[in-house]
């Protein structure tokens, strides 16, 4: 029966390409149509290789080849027809049952091989879509998961190098990339630096200093005038026209701006030697690891110059106290060479007016009296710049000495002058509740009591009266000397005792002084544990200045 049916080989070739051209339409299969004849042609002779073996795996295997080639299931279907119409065509006395079964038998073979194949295909897509998706998740984790370890580590790293070399280290590991370097703008804005990159061509670069034109074609500057991310796929072609950045092995990169409040401070290059590698899903999460990085920068650069700053001050603060220390020698030298001269003019100042080197004139009395009262004015400054000066050394010899008796002397001093100034000048000790006694050296409650007497009468007016209080508390001495006399403005309560300062007013620059008093009278308070502080509603309203000191025995 067979060789009956051998020698029509070509008529079932032929309608087997037909039924093959029917249904690719249908089947949305392309094949060209040397192909359908070879299909057909193949077609036939595995049903021929049946009739004369019937082996249902090889008539199988036919069938999944047919679901590789993409053959579509009508023509699959509509091949048992063909077969079935080539024998009635052809030979109908030759059609047996037995013939009839044996295309059936082949025709299940081969459907239930294709069906089978396209079921493993079907499985086999949906593995690869699933991977695909799985790949494309892993990697979206990794870039997120990155982007917050960068943030993480380097947003306490305020050493800007190790910052840097950190971040392009994590990012090439995590994403197991060839080359990835980072570049910082200069302070010209016209060159791109490196500041860190991977690898041994990294360091070789960093040790060149490498660095790019800002205006030239590399895609790193390219990306910082743009403020673009740029992603290039395969560069292989543009390595000739475009310099810079790129490893001689590069294929693909991508770029993101390193944007800053202000303005876009540098840029990050990642590489890889794979072509292709990079697609618009890697944006997102290396655009965030961009932004990350960039105000770490900005951290670390800001922490940077405000140690630089602070280095610069304590320079300065070192330099200041050695002109300190020298000003303070200076003044202590000159201080004690003043004293011996200034004693020995008063003395003979002194001497001249008693009388005992002839007699005097009512002029000479006049000049003479003159010397005198200057030269003691310029004791009173040298003894308290000597104070001022020992103010910050250690105090030896400390006894408890009575306050009282140092108000009464020193109001005793200041009678004569409150008398010829027409000022009253009362000590009301009435108050005095205890012995007031301070541990302290005497001559420097003395300078204390002595300023500011000599301030409240130096700056009242005649017809005017200064009152001194004092009295003790449970744990403190208060001394009060006020004043009706030109006041003090309240926005300069406590400038008035700083070193050198002095009201700036015509009608106080008569009085001279240097500006020292109150900043001594408050200094020594403040060495022996006290405080001193003043009291006054404005100009012409008088002032109340208040020492307070630690008492003995408390
Ligand atoms: P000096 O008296 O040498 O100028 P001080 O340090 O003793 O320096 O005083 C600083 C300034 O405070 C004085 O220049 C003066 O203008 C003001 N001042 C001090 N005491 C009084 C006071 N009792 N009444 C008004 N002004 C005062």
């Amino acid at each position: 029966m067979e060789h009956q049916l051998l020698g029509h080989k070509d008529g079932l070739v032929q309608l087997f390409e037909k039924s093959l051209r029917d249904t690719l339409f249908m089947s949305r299969a392309f094949l060209r149509p040397r192909q359908v004849n070879q299909l057909a042609s193949a077609s036939a002779e595995a049903f021929f290789d049946y009739l004369r073996l019937p082996d249902s795996t090889r008539a199988g295997s036919f069938g999944a080849e047919l679901c590789h080639i993409g053959v579509g299931d009508q023509a699959v279907l509509q091949m048992g027809q063909c077969l079935r119409e080539f024998c009635w065509l052809h030979e109908p006395e030759i059609i047996t049952s037995s013939y009839l079964d044996t295309v059936e038998a082949f025709h299940r073979s081969v459907v239930q091989g294709y069906f089978s194949a396209h079921r493993s295909n079907v499985l086999e897509e949906q593995e690869r879509i699933r991977s695909a998706l799985q790949q494309t998740l892993h990697r979206y984790t990794v870039q997120i998961e990155t982007a917050a370890e960068i943030a993480r580590t380097t947003v306490s790293m305020l050493d800007l190098g190790l910052l840097l070399t950190t971040a392009v280290d994590l990012i090439a590991e995590r994403f197991q990339l060839d080359y990835v370097a980072i570049y910082l703008v200069d302070d010209e804005r016209a060159q791109a630096v490196l500041r860190a990159a991977t690898g041994e061509e990294g360091r070789r670069r960093l040790a060149r200093q490498h660095r790019l034109r800002l205006t030239g074609p590399s895609t790193v500057a390219h990306c910082i005038l743009s403020k673009q991310y740029l992603v290039a796929s395969n560069v292989e072609g543009e390595k000739a026209k475009s310099v810079g950045s790129w490893l001689p092995s590069t294929q693909s990169e991508m770029a993101f701006p390193l944007a800053s409040r202000s303005d876009v401070i540098g840029a990050l290059s990642v590489q890889s030697n794979r072509a292709g590698l990079f697609s618009t899903q890697d944006i997102t999460g290396f655009q965030i690891m961009s932004d990350q990085l960039a105000s770490a920068i900005e951290n670390a650069r800001l922490y940077a110059d405000a140690e630089r700053r602070a280095e610069d001050l304590a320079q300065a603060f070192e330099q200041l106290k050695e002109l300190e220390v020298l000003k303070d020698r200076f003044m202590e030298n000159v201080s004690h060479e003043l004293r011996t001269p200034l004693t020995m003019i008063r003395g003979y100042a002194e001497f001249m007016l008693s009388g005992q080197t002839g007699a005097i004139d009512d002029e000479q009395r006049d000049a003479l009296q003159v010397i005198m009262r200057n030269s003691e004015a310029l004791s009173e400054l040298v003894a308290d710049i000597l104070s001022m000066l020992e103010v910050s050394t250690a105090k030896t010899a400390l006894t408890a000495i009575s306050m009282v008796e140092t108000v009464q002397d020193s109001v005793a001093g200041f009678q004569f002058l409150a008398a010829k100034n027409g000022i009253s000048l009362e000590a009301d000790l009435r108050v005095v509740n205890g012995p007031c006694q301070v541990m302290a050296r005497s001559d420097h409650l003395r300078r204390i009591t002595d300023n500011l007497l000599s301030n409240a009468l130096k700056f009242t007016p005649a017809g005017g009266r200064v009152d001194v209080r004092l009295w003790e508390s449970d744990y403190r001495v208060h001394l009060e000397i006020a004043d009706t006399g030109l006041g003090i403005p309240p926005h300069l309560h406590d400038r008035i005792f700083e070193r050198f300062f002095q009201v700036d007013n015509s009608r106080r620059r008569v009085h001279g002084g240097a500006g020292l008093g109150l900043a001594l009278v408050k200094e020594l308070a403040e060495s022996y544990g006290g405080s001193v502080k003043v009291i006054s509603p404005g100009n012409d309203q008088g002032s109340t200045f208040t020492v307070i000191l630690p008492r003995v025995g408390a």
